[in-house]
């Protein structure tokens, strides 16, 4: 089967540091895949890679197609979705114009819809994503104003918008209170299998929980990938991530 996303010899340098050092990385359609490793050790810089903001030695291809030289616009249009690691909303709009600026991209038919009837399908997305995660509420509010585990879902639900075939997640748990991030799990277990994940977090009972296969990062290579199992089991990972992890 051909992958959702393979990527090769990935290799990033700042000066004598090598962020990253021929990573290789595969997801199957439908999995959801934990990258996990101490401070440090390339992960944000790998979902920077994949997302298309960072240029990188090696080859990235999404469902066989090469996307290496896309930016991070054409990567999303092709189905790359990002959740960062601070939320980034746009705090002067409401709630809901937040989704709805990240839906209207995909609700283009080119040549075929009314710029009315595309706002329409737009914000019937919106809606509907925001009573998904729980916001339909204060969807009216401006998203300045609301505490962070608010805004990340607001950016899990602008993530969503764009229709994604693939999630990356940059420490989604960080920051939010237990109750919020028993909300995220289970939030995360719903999502359609048709959405692949690659979730970086150092909540590992959330990684362990939710993904099918995780890889260990450690100084910019992998250490080792496999079930959560196995990861949870191995010495050298154990000893990796007592290394560090703030
Ligand atoms: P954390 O768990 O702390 O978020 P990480 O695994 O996500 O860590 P990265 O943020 O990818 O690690 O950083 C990998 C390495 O690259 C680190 O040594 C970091 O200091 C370095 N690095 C990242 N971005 C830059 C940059 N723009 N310039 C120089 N060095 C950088």
């Amino acid at each position: 089967m051909t992958p959702l996303l393979s990527a090769h010899g990935i290799t990033v340098r700042y000066g004598s540091l090598a962020a990253l050092d021929g990573v290789d990385l595969r997801i199957e359609p439908g999995q959801r895949h934990g990258l996990i490793g101490p401070n440090g050790a390339g992960k944000t810089t790998l979902l920077d890679v994949l997302a298309g903001s960072t240029r990188a030695g090696g080859r990235v291809l999404l469902a066989g197609r090469d996307v290496t030289r896309l930016g991070p616009a054409a990567r999303s249009r092709r189905g790359i979705g990002r959740i960062h690691q601070r939320p980034a909303v746009w705090s002067t709009l409401t709630v809901r114009e937040n989704v709805l600026v990240a839906a209207l991209p995909r609700a283009v038919r080119p040549g075929r819809w009314h710029p009315s009837a595309r706002r329409r399908a737009a914000e019937r997305t919106a809606d509907a994503l925001l009573t998904r995660v729980g916001l339909e509420e204060i969807a009216a509010l401006p998203a300045g104003q609301l505490a962070h585990g608010q805004r990340r879902q607001v950016e899990i639900a602008m993530g969503l918008a764009g229709r994604p075939r693939l999630l990356l997640l940059d420490e989604p748990a960080a920051g939010l209170s237990a109750v919020e991030v028993a909300w995220l799990g289970e939030f995360l277990r719903t999502l359609p299998r048709a959405v692949g994940v690659l979730l970086v977090e150092h909540r590992l009972d959330l990684v362990y929980a939710l993904c099918d296969t995780v890889t260990v990062l450690r100084d910019g290579r992998t250490l080792a990938t496999g079930s959560p199992a196995r990861i949870r089991a191995s010495g050298p990972v154990r000893e990796a991530y007592a290394e560090g992890v703030a």
